[in-house]
């Protein structure tokens, strides 16, 4: 299988503010590059796009390719399991969503250590293991946001699992609140293979400084921004697949492209990466990776990610002058509650993969640009 899959959870919109207006026939057009390209794997969940992601992947794949020509990987959320009836619920509600028999990779969803309790409450991997038994499911496993201390206790105690999905990038690799080089060399001690998740880190690894962005065109003109991440989590050696929330035409592209013939990276390409990795963590100040997981428990209805994705990109501006982040800023605002509002409950805290102090960064966002 090529190293490359299709990540249903950035889907090109119409309408930026709406998740689920998912330009279809554009969508449709990306698959068939994608499938075109010999590339097969595609990763959905319950969750994405508020829960329309599976259907626009039965619509614009299933309903459109024999179901033997790709692999379809989706996740039980957790969060909505709240009885073991719950388990069978929701995973049957997806294969209907979806339009399938079975899923060739079923993962529990964003494992961290009360979901694991949860799990272990309400049997749900005794469930993926019933259904894979009975053959609705190929490979069971689990995504992971966890330390690497659970992640070994989670891989002892369900020795079933067949892979493991990982939030790999090159900023994260020595990031000790993400361990992702902990995570990845466990599972490949224990003989698991890895997905990795975020190898551009919800887009922030494109973004990235100008002068990181110059060592990379410096050294290969042709080659994006994006393809470097890509290629850094591509090069391990565990690693069966990595997957890109391709949002455009342009990525779909630029992904087929270098990774149709995949080169691993050189030992100068490591270099130069080690330099961006400095030139970036000397600039990003609040590193969320607009997943989203902390937006629906909000009750104040903040738009947690773009805040920080404006605060993040105002503070990497290289015009001093206009602010077009203020610009959007004080647009959205218009509309929805600002940063200021934040009420710091801490729902949004508790449900962050990535860990951030999410509280104090919109007091920081506040700071610049509440006028
Ligand atoms: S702490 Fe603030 S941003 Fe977070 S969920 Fe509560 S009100 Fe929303
Ligand atoms: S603040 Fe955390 S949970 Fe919210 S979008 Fe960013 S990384 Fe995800």
């Amino acid at each position: 299988m090529k190293k490359l899959g299709f990540g249903f959870m950035r889907l090109p919109v119409v309408d930026a503010n709406d998740a689920t207006s998912v330009d279809f026939e554009l969508l449709c057009k990306m698959v068939d590059k994608f499938m075109a390209g010999g590339f097969t794997y595609f990763d959905t969940a319950y969750v994405y796009h508020k829960e329309q992601s599976e259907i626009f992947l039965r619509k614009a794949l299933v309903e459109r390719y024999p179901r033997d020509s790709f692999t379809i990987a989706t996740k039980l959320p957790m969060p909505k399991v709240n009885s073991a009836d719950d388990n069978a619920k929701l995973f049957n509600e997806e294969l209907k969503k979806c339009g399938v028999e079975y899923f060739d990779y079923y993962l529990l969803h964003a494992m961290n250590r009360e979901r694991f309790e949860k799990a272990q409450k309400y049997g749900s991997w005794e469930f993926l293991k019933e259904m894979k038994a009975v053959g609705k499911i190929k490979n069971i496993g689990f995504s992971f946001h966890g330390d690497v201390v659970l992640l070994e206790e989670m891989l002892k105690l369900w020795p079933e699992t067949e892979f493991v999905q990982l939030q790999i990038n090159y900023i994260d690799w020595e990031n000790p609140s993400i361990q992702a080089k902990e995570c990845y060399d466990l599972c490949t001690k224990m003989g698991k293979p890895v997905i990795v998740m975020e190898p551009i880190k919800g887009g922030s690894l494109v973004n990235i400084p100008e002068e990181a962005q110059k060592l990379f065109k410096d050294y290969a003109p042709d080659a994006s921004v994006a393809s470097w991440a890509m290629r850094y989590a591509a090069s391990l050696e565990n690693v069966m697949v990595v997957l890109s929330g391709m949002s455009n035409m342009d990525h779909v592209n630029d992904n087929t492209d270098y990774m149709q013939d995949f080169r691993p990276l050189n030992d100068e390409e490591y270099t130069i990466i080690d330099k961006v990795v400095e030139i970036i963590n000397s600039s990003i100040a609040i590193p969320c990776t607009a997943c989203n997981y902390c937006v629906d428990g909000c009750p104040v209805g903040i738009p947690i990610p773009k805040y920080f994705a404006l605060y993040n990109a105002d503070l990497q501006s290289l015009n001093k002058g206009f602010s077009p982040q203020q610009t959007y800023y004080t647009n959205m605002t218009i509309t929805l509650p600002t940063a200021s509002q934040c009420i710091g409950c801490g729902q949004c805290e508790s449900a962050c993969p990535q860990h951030l102090a999410i509280i104090d960064g919109l007091k920081l966002v506040s700071e610049r640009f509440d006028k």
